[in-house]
């Protein structure tokens, strides 16, 4: 890919902001912006993709880029219950979804419920609060994790 495409897609890809984040930053949304949304990465994942793609960047660094990309809205934390964090592109067109997360090995799935946002309308409404979004976090064992856990 030559420079010139790299600012192409740029352009296209990044939210308006962007283009004023470092290097490092813009490397680490480019990452989620081509994997797309639905995809829950850790910070160990996306310093794994971007040494891949051989971009020099300490596992420190992309811990401080990820957290600001939260701060800044271009993406979503989603908190796992061992004190781990996964991240994901935050997307206007894929709002309101849900998380089944395995504790074990932290195996993120996506699913939509209307009656979970029919209930977090209703509680906003009952309460008089203004309803920003409603996700539910649910904690399970994928099968994966069901099996090792049945030899031991
Ligand atoms: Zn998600
Ligand atoms: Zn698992």
């Amino acid at each position: 890919m030559s420079f010139h495409d790299t600012e192409d897609s740029l352009q296209i890809g990044l939210h308006k902001d962007g283009r004023r984040l470092t290097p490092q930053r813009k490397r680490v949304l480019e990452l989620f912006e081509r994997i797309g949304s639905g995809v829950h990465l850790s910070a160990e994942d996306v310093h794994q993709q971007l040494v891949i793609s051989q971009s020099k960047v300490s596992l420190a660094t992309v811990y401080r880029s990820l957290r600001l990309l939260v701060e800044k809205g271009f993406l979503h934390q989603l908190e796992l219950s061992e004190g781990g964090h996964r991240f994901e592109l935050a997307n206007d067109d894929h709002p309101d979804h849900h998380h089944l997360i395995c504790v074990r090995c932290g195996r993120t799935e996506e699913f939509e419920s209307e009656s979970v946002l029919e209930a977090g309308r209703a509680a906003a409404e009952n309460l008089g609060f203004q309803l920003i979004e409603s996700s539910l976090k649910v904690r399970a064992l994928c099968p994966k994790c069901q099996e090792k856990q049945s030899f031991t």
